[in-house]
């Protein structure tokens, strides 16, 4: 990598103006970035100017920090202080993320898990086979909204399916505004409209259930064989996957992939821009409900239940919104729980430290 100036490796790991005007007060400093492309056990492999490292959080960082969201996750750019003899750093601080999707972390609290930073776009594969769910479609559209990342629909397995034209139609109706393209990742089809999404400093993800194909897009979109593909019985959606030891991958195209465990087994949390961005007609359609509150149950003036009735809004699409803002409001709850505890432990930590600092007297 010698022969590449510093800013280019950088940009060939998806650095931008936006980390460059947040990191310039650290550059003063004379501090490093990183780009973290593996988590284990809270020891970070990242990618540098320095070429690879491996990083430890700062005991700094660690008494900062919150709650998990504030540690590293794969995609991360952080500011490190490099010891390239030994190809290790110290991490004592992370860039804002541009985008993230997180989930909550096992366990009964409710935390955020961040498992992927600054992806630019996402692909969202769903099959074109019997698997076909445009429920789960619209699920993933609002992560993939909420994220700050673009989506682009994926619909895999082309050659399995007999009526396309009504497939797509079914999708133009959730996915408004979104490029949706058709591939057949297996027999190498339609993967040329993929292209303009990857090129240099670009990092994409991709979000589909087990079994529609992701492993076998990745492997042809990477040239290589890095993810093996998995046997997927009749009708058993979980594939079994081999662990990458790198789960931010470059593309020959320039650009970066992030594939991480984590991204596969997505569900919904905290959601409220990627919400109205996912069901942006429902949303338009209730501004014209004569109360502004409608709850859309048995409120005079309802736009929303006119629309079922005439047709205009399909009573599944209507029903999966329901359910969906019930979820969220679930989380809602329980995070607004979990963020008053961990704002009462940051401020005991800083009346203590504050109780330490006190001149003797
Ligand atoms: P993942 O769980 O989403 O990573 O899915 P995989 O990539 O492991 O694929 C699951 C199964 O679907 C494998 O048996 C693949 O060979 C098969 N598959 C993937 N892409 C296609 C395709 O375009 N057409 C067909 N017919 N099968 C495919
Ligand atoms: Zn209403």
């Amino acid at each position: 990598m010698n022969h590449l100036t510093n800013e280019q490796t950088l940009k060939s790991l998806g650095w931008n103006e936006y980390f460059a005007d947040h990191f310039a007060p650290y550059a003063e400093q004379g501090y490093s970035v990183g780009r973290i492309s593996l988590e284990h056990k809270r020891i970070y492999r990242l990618m540098s100017e320095h070429g690879e490292l491996l990083g430890e959080v700062t005991g700094k960082l660690r008494y900062e920090a919150t709650g998990r969201e504030d540690y590293p996750a794969v995609g991360d750019w952080v500011v490190i202080n490099p010891r390239v003899e030994e190809k290790k750093a110290s991490i004592h601080a992370l860039l804002p993320r541009k985008s993230k999707f997180s989930r909550k972390a096992a366990g009964d609290t409710v935390e955020e898990q961040i498992v992927a930073a600054n992806v630019d776009i996402v692909f969202l594969v769903n099959a074109l086979n019997n698997d076909f769910n445009i429920r789960r479609m619209e699920r993933y559209l609002i992560l993939a909204w909420e994220s700050g990342a673009s989506p682009v629909i994926v619909l895999s397995k082309a050659d399995l399916c007999d009526d396309l034209d009504a497939r797509l139609a079914e999708v133009e109706s959730v996915a408004i505004g979104v490029p949706v393209h058709v591939v057949s990742a297996e027999h190498g089809e339609g993967l040329e409209q993929l292209a303009p999404y990857l090129g240099e400093g670009k990092t994409i993800a991709l979000m589909g259930s087990s079994g529609v194909g992701k492993s076998t897009l990745i492997n042809k979109l990477s040239g290589s064989e890095m993810q093996r593909v998995s046997e997927v019985r009749e009708g058993d959606d979980r594939g079994r996957h081999t662990t990458t030891h790198r789960e931010l991958i470059r593309l020959p195209e320039g650009g970066l992939m992030i594939d991480t465990p984590g991204m596969r087994e997505l569900q919904l949390w905290e959601a409220d821009e990627g919400f109205r961005g996912a069901f942006d007609d429902i949303e338009s359609i209730a501004e014209a409900c004569r109360f502004n509150d409608c709850q859309h149950e048995r409120e005079p003036g309802c736009a929303v239940r006119e629309a079922i009735e005439d047709g205009t809004l399909e009573k599944a699409r209507f029903d999966s919104y329901l359910k969906l803002q019930r979820e969220l409001a679930h989380l809602a709850r329980k995070e607004d729980a979990r963020l008053k505890a961990a704002e009462k432990d940051k401020w005991k930590k800083i009346n203590v430290e504050m109780r330490q600092r006190k001149p003797k007297r």
